[in-house]
């Protein structure tokens, strides 16, 4: 590995008090040489972690913290780290041991073979508890039905990320963000180092179930316009199911006589009047969400492109 180039680690951390020397002493253990600065980002903990980063700052003045005036969650924590690192390169990694530091050797090398985001990818995680990796497995499936974009299996916030990424990061402007999709979405180069992710060192883990609910409800809606599209597709379809079953009825019983003595009764056919009329409502529904959605992606305002690099003009422009 060269070491001509300087990288910037970003730890978010949140009541860590016990992992944040831990981390700190696993990556200066693989990576020391390579590290400019590390940016803690103290998401508002409740205990002494703060302090333990302050212990650090006394002796290492490489180390920079960011420190929340209260809990705003794990994602606001990875972007204001990668707003305010300077490095050639950031690597993103939790606090708790689970991104194990021993494979950043393997991210650097990846980088330096060219790649431009290189993905930490969980192969399994059998310490996770059943029901968090069935939501995960499910969860992923869902995605896959309502995405745009193919999603990565075992995507991870474990992630290298070069300079020229994280200046195109910087002109997102998503508020509900789930920071790793909008890495996806920039494009860039991708590799992938796979890990299994080692049980966490110390403490509980800070993800509640309902913040993790709300990152997964975030996760869907903002990667993809597509639910907001389904009840005009129902619609839709219950619309000519019904429009088929009216003609048939009519047909059958007016025109030719009721040949197959089917007899249809009043009810019936008010049954397919409201089965027309509901379909219509929803299709009606996805239409406001067409519009809808060309709202939110207005007001999400992201940048209309990505370029790796621009060729300045030669001539200075004038003003
Ligand atoms: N974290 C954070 N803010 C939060 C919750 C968690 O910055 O509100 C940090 C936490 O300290 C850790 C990382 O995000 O460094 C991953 O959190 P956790 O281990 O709780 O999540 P899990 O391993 O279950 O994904
Ligand atoms: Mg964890």
């Amino acid at each position: 590995m060269k070491k001509s180039h300087s990288l910037s680690v970003i730890i978010p951390f949140y009541n860590e008090s016990a992992n944040v020397s831990m981390i700190y002493g696993m990556l200066r253990e693989f990576i020391d040489d390579h590290i400019a600065e590390f940016v803690f980002v103290n998401d508002g903990s409740r205990d002494n972690s703060v302090d333990e980063v302050r212990k650090l700052q006394k002796k290492d003045d490489r180390v920079r913290l960011i420190d929340f005036s209260r809990n705003f969650g794990k994602e606001a924590a990875l972007s204001a780290g990668l707003l305010e690192c300077t490095g050639d390169a950031a690597i993103m990694l939790d606090c708790d041991g689970q991104h194990p530091p021993r494979l950043l050797p393997k991210f650097i090398e990846q980088w330096e073979h060219g790649a431009e985001i290189v993905i930490g990818r969980r192969t399994s995680n059998e310490k996770a508890g059943l029901v968090k990796t069935a939501g995960s497995a499910l969860y992923h499936r869902l995605l896959n039905i309502i995405h745009a974009s193919q999603p990565i299996e075992g995507d991870t916030d474990f992630r290298l990320i070069d300079r020229r990424v994280i200046e195109a990061f910087r002109d997102l402007k998503d508020h509900n963000r789930v920071t790793r999709s909008l890495i996806n979405w920039l494009g860039f180069e991708k590799s992938y180092v796979d890990f299994e992710a080692d049980p966490r060192t110390d403490g509980v883990a800070g993800y509640t179930f309902q913040k993790l609910f709300r990152l997964a409800i975030d996760g869907l809606t903002t990667t993809s316009m597509r639910p907001l599209l389904f009840s005009a597709l129902i619609g839709a379809v219950i619309f000519g199911l019904g429009v088929l079953l009216g003609l048939f009825m009519v047909i059958e019983q007016f025109l030719l006589n009721d040949p197959l003595s089917l007899g249809f009764s009043g009810t019936a056919y008010l049954a397919i009047f409201i089965l027309i009329m509901t379909s219509l409502m929803l299709i009606g529904q996805g239409i406001q969400g067409i519009y809808l959605a060309n709202i939110y992606s207005e007001a999400r305002n992201r940048p209309l492109y990505v370029a790796r690099e621009i060729t300045k003009p030669k001539t200075p422009a004038k003003k």
